[in-house]
């Protein structure tokens, strides 16, 4: 490796020892091509030096870093699956490739403890009857999502490189066989709430308190001397669960498969499957086709984020009193309030007034959206509106105009009259100068696909990566992830 930049290794997982994971290898693939590397994010991290050769060695042969894990690791966990606890669950075709240190900022000069770790890498332990892989689709479909929902101010993992692999996959929800890759995302710590679940199932306390001091310690560092830890923790998470469900809600996103097992400490999004943007404010919308009773609908994130926090409580109870972890759970609906109204407003680029008005318009724009129907789409809302009373008349003038001039809208925008916008020198990037916001909707999605499984033509999805890049910086919403707690 001949990068110059700060790379600095610092696997911790692996001290953790055989009841948190297992050492396995990477698949042997016939080819490995290089589709996309996030050169953004590799800089974050001192990768960006790598050669493509350099890349495919470490990302599509998964050769260890220097300095760095000499194996990946399949990671264990359990987890509820749509409510049905399922211990057989694991790292199936995923591990952890290696740790590493995020650039120092002016504030925190170690930066951030941060994962590399893969889908579809191969077969595990954990495979049960599964291939171990990931489609190609399924790698192009994590790259759109983890890039818009980071653009619009959602703590996400992103989409680290996708290598093609040169397999035929058998899959019953895409037209078979179908391609095959792997892909790395660089995420902010890997420890689910599933990951304290399966030490609850074999009733080892003493394995959750190492996963307890093993998440302060290197999530939270802030909470090391709190005196009840497990507690102090829970609080934490709870905080960081709120902020990332707000900042679905206010991104129209549905995950689609929010169980336990799809969620982390640190309270990042991530494991992108079936997910969805709305087409339209519609809180019965369904991601996953195989979520029958819309247990994961846009509608019902709230609930489902606030189910899985009652599964982590309930594993620390095995470790401390109930009143701490208690009490954490009931801050639940405070932190989500705070955190959909600071996300809410992030996304109009409005200063805060007091509580009482913000909330007000919050409601207010959730009723406009509703109002608009399957004429107004999410993100062209959000759009127009960036910037609150400096859009009135880029809004009035826009292709929306006409919907926003209905009676339906006059109580919105007669809120919005009364703020002020936060950094409306924002509206100056051409993207504005646009009438449409970038968005991804199904359609444009299976477009997407639609060009590279015909033609295996890139064009079209590296146009749009760029696209929803320039959407980035003009809402310069960029890390939101860091200003969680976790560090
Ligand atoms: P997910 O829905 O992607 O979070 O996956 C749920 C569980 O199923 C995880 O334990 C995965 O590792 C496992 N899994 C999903 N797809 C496969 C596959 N093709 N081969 C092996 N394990 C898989
Ligand atoms: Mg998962």
């Amino acid at each position: 490796m001949t990068s110059s930049l700060a790379y600095r290794p610092d696997p911790q997982f692996m001290a953790l020892g055989r009841d948190f994971a297992d050492p396995v290898d990477p698949a042997d693939f016939p080819t490995t091509r290089l589709r996309f590397r996030n050169d953004r994010a590799a800089a974050t991290v001192g990768l960006d030096g790598l050669s493509d050769a350099e890349w495919i060695a470490a990302f599509g042969r998964f050769e260890p870093l220097p300095g760095n894990q000499p194996q990946p690791l399949a990671m264990r966990y359990h987890g509820h699956q749509f409510r049905s606890y399922n211990p057989d669950l694991g790292d199936g075709r995923g591990f952890l490739f290696a740790q590493l240190r995020e650039q120092g900022t002016p504030s925190s000069q170690t930066g951030r403890l941060l994962d590399l770790a893969t889908k579809g890498s191969g077969q595990t332990p954990w495979s049960r009857q599964g291939d171990g892989r990931l489609t190609l689709k399924g790698g192009m479909r994590e790259i759109l999502a983890a890039s818009l929902l980071e653009a619009v101010g959602v703590p996400t993992s992103r989409a680290f490189s996708l290598v093609e692999t040169g397999e035929e996959l058998q899959r019953g929800d895409e037209p078979s066989p179908t391609r095959s890759a792997v892909l790395t995302r660089l995420s902010h710590s890997h420890i689910r709430f599933g990951t304290f679940q399966r030490q609850a199932y074999f009733e080892r306390p003493d394995l959750i308190t190492v996963l307890v001091d093993h998440a302060v310690e290197t999530y939270y560092p802030h909470l090391a001397h709190e005196p009840d830890r497990p507690a102090a923790l829970m609080r934490a998470v709870v905080e960081a669960s709120a902020k990332l469900l707000a900042g679905w809600m206010s991104a129209g996103f549905v995950h689609g498969v929010l169980n336990t097992d799809n969620m982390v400490v640190t309270g990042e999004s991530f494991d992108y499957g079936p997910w969805r943007f709305l087409p339209r404010n519609d809180p019965n919308f369904t991601a996953a086709y195989f979520d029958h009773n819309g247990l994961y609908s846009f509608g019902r994130q709230p609930e489902a984020v606030f189910w899985n926090l009652q599964q982590l409580a309930a594993c620390l109870t095995l470790v401390t009193d109930q009143a701490g972890l208690v009490e954490a759970l009931n801050g639940f609906s405070d932190a989500y309030r705070d955190a959909l109204r600071a996300a809410m407003l992030r996304r109009l680029d409005l200063k805060p007034r007091d509580l009482a008005t913000d909330m007000n318009l919050v409601s207010a724009a959730f009723k406009a959206l509703a109002a608009g129907g399957d004429a107004l789409r999410w993100e062209p809302f959000f759009f127009d509106w960036f910037g609150g009373p400096a859009s009135e008349s880029r809004a009035m003038a826009g292709p929306r105009a006409a919907l926003y001039g209905d009676e339906a809208f006059a109580d919105f925008r007669g809120r919005l009259a009364d703020f002020e916008p936060d950094r409306p020198e924002r509206l100056e990037h051409p993207v504005f100068a646009s009438d449409e916001p970038e968005e991804l909707l199904i359609e444009e999605v299976e477009a997407l696909w639609g060009s590279i499984a015909a033609e295996d033509d890139w064009a079209p999805l590296y146009a749009k990566l760029d696209r929803i890049e320039a959407a980035r910086q003009a809402y310069g919403f960029a890390d939101v992830s860091d200003k969680n707690n976790a560090v």
